[in-house]
């Protein structure tokens, strides 16, 4: 139940993001999840999908989801790393660093939106124009 109070606030903040912004539809959701986040990405897709499936704006966006690891920065050689689990060594003197970043948040990085007036729905009436200019030639 946790990925779906998760999504729920996800979507409000995309909804509110994509209001804000003037934009008719979110196209897509890229987020930043920590490896060591207890929240399952499986499940939050899941979640959002079935959300976003009642009219929202942000229906049939794509979660593009971007993990990233914990990072540690070595207070001997002044290293970054992110190390393997289980291993918070520096990769070069074998020191245990300090934690940068827990890798265990979770983040929307940016949205991708349709914006009101797009090129593709000029498109869309550039055709019907044609379509009725059709008719009267016809007769
Ligand atoms: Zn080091």
């Amino acid at each position: 139940m946790h990925e779906l109070a998760v999504a729920e606030q996800l979507l409000k903040l995309v909804e509110e993001e994509a209001q804000r912004a003037g934009a008719r539809r979110v196209v897509a959701v890229h987020l930043v999840l920590g490896e060591h986040s207890h929240i399952a990405e499986e499940a939050l897709r899941f979640h959002f999908e079935r959300l976003t499936s009642q009219g929202s704006p942000a229906e049939g966006a794509q979660l593009r989801v971007r993990r990233e690891p914990m990072r540690f920065r070595c207070l001997e050689c002044d290293a970054d790393y992110a190390p393997p689990a289980g291993d918070w060594r520096c990769p070069r003197c074998g020191e245990v660093g300090k934690l940068l970043d827990p890798g265990d948040e979770l983040r929307v990085e940016s949205l991708e939106v349709e914006m009101a007036n797009t090129a593709y729905e000029e498109e869309e009436e550039e055709k019907e124009k044609e379509g009725g200019r059709g008719w009267p030639g016809e007769t």
